[in-house]
């Protein structure tokens, strides 16, 4: 038993040696050698017989393996097990699905919007009556409870249903004219082929939240998932293909990230790149677009603040704070990074959110009851490990936790740690893990201080029954996104982005369609002749 957890665990370190570090020598395996682990087999027939089950990349509606038919694995967080390989593309199979999508461009850009509207709503239905399918392949790639897998394929459809909706309304403007013979209007057209690169936390939201409002601007798109979940955004495009989504228009390449991010950046038929994930990389693909002058969107990480005050409702508060730290394992870029606490509830807050969180049961996603999965590999959880360490040698008391969980490998235990102060690593850096670290604050204006001390800037929370001062902090806050008396705020229908390092754009909501439209004035002339 322990010689197979060891097996896994060094397949795990290989894979992620092969394909993080993008080693010339990758993994060569034959397509045939495709395999989906044992356990899964009814989950595998199911899929198959959707035609979901996909292990190629999608270029110019064909399905292709990499060119030089290197592959990579992908694992099975909770178990270290080969769920499949997939091709480890570059930049040859990159420029070829460019091209595709630069092909497919003119066809798709001039179908009406009701057309585009009709092709993504049909792919919101097919999303939707596949969601219990989608929502397996989620969590046997990326690790998250079945439910919460569920959950992300109604979240991550619903972008595709708004933006169908969308589609039809992108108004341009008619501009009152400073001269008596003229007419001036705005346009706004689709910005051309996008290249969007995504992150594994939510396999299918941070595609969708991205193609959405590209397709129904009249965009066309090369994906490039990453090479941990790959497997979703491929059931995802073979959906798209079903619902008529002419080829070409959707792409998707994976393995090299490197290579497949330089070859889009360097492309001049891509006019744009959106990207969800580290700020590290966010801030290399904003310097490599510069060569083309690209527009961007950048989706980065953040430090959330969740600021609690002495007038809150504890219930509430406590409830509000448990979603939004621990919600995927504190694997979300929206993740409650600090609960920011007032002293005078700190002592009763720390006890009744330690109890809450030790009620949190832990195991493989599949398993019934489970609310808290797996890390998605075992650097994250050295990650956990290094940060928490570092917060005990400089004084902050465990609370609950604090250690790997009894499951091994990539399980760690949700835990709490007080009197955590901001010179430790775990209130300075996103820690996405089950970790929650609580401060303690005094005052209203150092609670906004100690907020704003990052170069992180995305989501913040607030528990107050003060409604001005609810207002007063919001308005102090230098974050994207604010939740008062709420920790799971995200919609379809409202504006998700950061300031600072944490990105530009939005996306969601109708101003997720302005990242994907130019704006061209017009100006008519010589209009008073009769
Ligand atoms: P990551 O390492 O930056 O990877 C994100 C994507 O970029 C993956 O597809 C990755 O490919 C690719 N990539 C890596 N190096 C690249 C390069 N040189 N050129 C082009 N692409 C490259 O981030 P992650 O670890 O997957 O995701 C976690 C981070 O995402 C966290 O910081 C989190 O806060 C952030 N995030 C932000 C949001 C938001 O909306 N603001 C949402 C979710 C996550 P491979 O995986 O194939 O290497």
């Amino acid at each position: 038993m322990k010689v197979a957890r060891l097996a896994r665990m060094a397949a795990m370190a290989r894979n992620k040696l092969l394909c993080s570090s993008h080693l010339a020598s990758m993994h060569i395996s034959t397509p045939t050698s495709r395999q989906i682990s044992m356990k899964t087999e009814g989950l595998t027939a199911r899929l198959n017989s959707a035609g979901l089950l996909r292990t190629q990349g999608l270029i110019g509606g064909k399905w292709t393996d990499a060119y030089d038919g290197k592959t990579i694995q992908v694992l099975n967080p909770a178990t270290g097990e080969v769920v499949a390989d997939v091709p480890c593309m570059g930049g040859k199979e990159t420029n070829d699905a460019i091209s595709s999508a630069h092909d497919a461009f003119y066809s798709w850009s001039n179908l009406t919007c009701t057309e585009r509207s009709k092709h993504l709503r049909t792919w919101y239905n097919l999303l939707i009556s596949h969601k219990e399918e989608l929502g397996q392949l989620i969590t046997l790639e990326q690790g998250k409870p079945l439910k919460e897998a569920i959950g992300e394929v109604n979240y991550g459809a619903s972008f595709i249903e708004f933006f169908a909706e969308e589609a039809k309304r992108v108004y341009g403007d008619i501009i009152p004219a400073t001269l008596g013979d003229r007419r001036l209007l705005v346009l706004k057209q689709p910005v051309g082929v996008v290249g969007a690169i995504t992150p594994w936390n939510f396999p299918l939201a941070m595609i969708t939240r991205k193609v959405g409002p590209a397709l129904a601007c009249g965009c066309t798109v090369v994906i490039k998932p990453s090479e941990l979940t790959p497997l979703t955004a491929l059931a995802a495009a073979e959906l798209a293909l079903q619902a008529g989504i002419p080829p070409g228009v959707l792409n998707v390449v994976m393995g090299n990230a490197p290579d497949i991010g330089n070859a889009l950046l360097a492309s001049s038929q891509v006019r744009k790149i959106t990207f969800t994930g580290s700020t590290a990389v966010g801030k290399k693909l904003m310097e490599g677009a510069a060569g083309t002058v690209k527009r961007v969107s950048l989706e980065l990480g953040g430090n959330a603040p969740c600021i609690i005050f002495d007038d809150a409702d504890l219930d509430v508060a406590v409830k509000g704070s448990l979603a939004a730290k621990f919600r995927n394992s504190g694997q979300t870029c929206v993740c409650a990074n600090r609960l920011i606490v007032q002293e005078g509830i700190y002592d009763k807050f720390a006890e009744a959110f330690s109890k809450a969180v030790q009620n949190l049961q832990v195991g493989d996603g599949f398993s019934e009851g489970v609310v808290q999965g797996p890390l998605i590999n075992e650097s994250a959880v050295q990650k956990v490990e290094s940060f928490v360490q570092d917060a005990i040698s400089k004084g902050a008391k465990v609370l609950l936790g604090g250690k790997r969980h009894s499951l091994g490998m990539t399980f760690y235990e949700p835990t709490v740690i007080g009197d955590v102060k901001s010179e430790m690593i775990l209130s300075r850096e996103e820690v996405f893990g089950p970790v929650a670290p609580l401060m303690r604050f005094k005052t209203e204006e150092e609670a906004i201080s100690i907020a704003n001390n990052t170069n992180a800037g995305l989501a913040a929370y607030i528990f107050t029954n003060n409604i001005q001062r609810s207002w007063r902090v919001t308005e102090a806050l230098e974050y994207g996104l604010v939740g008062v008396n709420e920790g799971l705020i995200s919609t379809e229908v409202a504006p998700f982005g950061g300031v600072k390092q944490s990105g530009i754009g939005r996306e969601g909501s109708k101003y997720g369609m302005d990242e994907y439209l130019e704006l061209k004035y017009v100006c008519l002339g010589d209009m008073n002749r009769k």
